[in-house]
């Protein structure tokens, strides 16, 4: 009888490989039941020594025997090796995080005195010019690569076609041109380019007489609203509206007026979303229903690809995916196959989920932030937008 016993747990009755009486059955019960080649090696090696005389290769000396046995050994596969100490698995890192690569958006609002806490984003503010002017140098200094500034207008200067978008004296664009002399060239300056936060019904573009959102019509806007915002200052403009066509229009108008080098961050796969919840808080959002005849649906990934060849072929200059976390495959999809440099945005939801579990003590908050930033990083994400930049900045500086 054989004198090795099996692996804690395994139901199988055991059977010794070097036994004559078990020989046959015993290959099929180690598949079955002992999954892994470890532990196939290790009883091998085990009951070798256990049975030298039953040994395969009985002819060979004993010093040969004992070279096959080493071998097997040597043979297991330790990935935990790499694993073993910090600098070891720092060496072998295959993801970085650098503030270099993360996106701060930014809120500015008009006519308030103080910054406004946004109470569904702890932590997150919409800003007075003096408060953006600050927070805009605390995350350039930081090493933050962007900023992505949206603006909150008064609600009584909303109206249909979202006019204070496109007005000099829009507080986006007043916001731009802040930000534009506090930190000039030592960060990327960009701004939202769509008119949800402007129109007093809440949507990305011009409502037509029918109640549908007007592609065509809206497009002009969009120009109109991307001109505005290279004058104050953008360097990139992100195209966040999901109209058809509106990276290529938008270029068009930009070039048309000499803003050659003005660039285009286009949200490529941009899906109607349960986790822009906080956002709308964030803005002010006058949105009644939603936005799913123009943003994409959850269910489609193939569609995200053509929306992808689209925005490439209208002249994008970097393109992006948002949510990021529930959309990693999509990301994925994306970095595979872009030309261009591919940004995520890791939305107001996922940060208050974060936020949210770590208040209560459920998740460690700054191992989940750097974990979450890390996952999209490592789906295919050259740039993530986030509320935590600046924060994440200083930690990784
Ligand atoms: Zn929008």
């Amino acid at each position: 009888m054989c004198a090795v016993q099996p692996p804690t747990g395994c139901t199988i009755e055991h059977t010794c490989e070097y036994t004559d009486a078990h020989r046959q059955i015993s290959a099929l019960a180690l598949e079955n039941c002992w999954a892994t080649t470890a532990l196939k090696v290790i009883h091998r090696v085990k009951t070798a020594l256990a049975h030298p005389e039953n040994t395969p290769g009985d002819a060979l000396s004993g010093q040969k025997r004992q070279g096959r046995i080493l071998r097997s050994m040597t043979a297991i596969e330790r990935p935990r090796r790499l694993r073993r100490t910090p600098a070891l698995r720092r060496l072998v890192a295959e993801t970085t995080l650098q503030p270099r690569q993360l996106v701060l958006p930014m809120f500015v609002a008009d006519g308030i005195d103080d910054p406004r806490a946004i109470s569904s984003m702890p932590g997150v503010y919409q800003h007075t010019l003096d408060s953006l002017r600050k927070a805009a140098v605390e995350a350039a200094t930081a090493g933050v690569g962007g900023l992505m500034l949206f603006g909150v207008p008064l609600p009584e200067d909303k109206d249909a076609i979202g006019s204070q978008a496109s007005d000099p004296d829009g507080i986006l664009n007043r916001g731009l041109r802040a930000i534009a002399e506090e930190v000039g060239d030592a960060t990327v300056i960009m701004a939202d380019t769509c008119l949800d936060e402007f129109t007093d019904h809440g949507h990305c573009g011009v409502v037509a007489a029918d109640g549908t959102v007007d592609n065509d019509a809206t497009l002009h806007r969009y120009v109109e609203m991307a001109l505005a915002q290279a004058d104050a200052g953008a360097a990139m403009l992100g195209t966040s509206g999901m109209m058809d066509g509106q990276v290529g229009a938008i270029r068009r108008g930009l070039d048309a007026v000499g803003h050659t080098d003005t660039a285009i961050l286009a949200y490529a796969a941009k899906y109607a979303s349960a986790f822009y919840g906080p956002f709308r808080e964030a803005v002010g959002s006058s949105l009644v229903g939603d936005r799913r005849t123009y943003q994409q649906d959850p269910a489609n990934r193939r569609e995200s690809l053509r929306e992808l060849e689209l925005d490439l072929a209208e002249g994008a200059d970097i393109v992006m995916v948002k949510p990021a976390m529930s959309y990693l495959d999509i990301l994925r999809d994306v970095a595979d196959r872009s030309t261009v440099p591919v940004a995520a945005y890791q939305i107001s939801g996922e940060y208050a989920m974060i936020t949210a579990a770590a208040e209560r003590g459920w998740i460690d908050r700054r191992a989940a932030i750097e974990e979450s930033l890390l996952g999209i990083r490592r789906a295919g994400a050259d740039i993530v937008l986030t509320y935590w930049a600046t924060e994440a900045a200083h930690w990784l500086s």
